[in-house]
């Protein structure tokens, strides 16, 4: 039997150090929010992301979902399965998954991204 533990941003760099973070109670963290309670870099993420304005789908008006990649935040359409990003986080995912040349790698990269989350 496998225990697979999740992917954390903050995993390697921060290990053992910290205070477990007070939402997930899963990652252990440094960080504090505005009201002082331990937050690790995912639930910061996925607050900002709630906290962001939500867009419509340009192409179906559906209003989008908030979805994190890594540590980027992008909107998807759960109508027409759409995803949209802006420029910058277009270049991050480029980076990441060390594309540059070819769109095919870059896309399959994504895709697997979402996949996972
Ligand atoms: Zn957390
Ligand atoms: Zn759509």
């Amino acid at each position: 039997m496998m225990f697979l533990v999740p992917n954390s941003t903050e995993g390697c760099s921060m290990g053992l150090f910290g205070e477990k973070c007070e939402f997930c109670r899963k990652n252990k963290t440094k960080r504090k929010n505005e009201l002082g309670q331990y937050i690790c870099a995912d639930c910061e993420l996925e607050q900002k992301a709630d906290s962001e304005e939500k867009r419509k789908c340009p192409v179906d008006g559906t209003q989008m979902e908030k979805e994190i990649i890594e540590d980027i935040i992008i909107d998807r359409c759960p109508s027409c399965k759409g995803v949209f990003l802006d420029a910058g986080e277009i270049d991050y995912l480029r980076e990441l998954f060390g594309d540059s040349d070819s769109s095919s790698g870059f896309a399959t990269g994504l895709a697997v991204g979402i996949a996972a989350s």
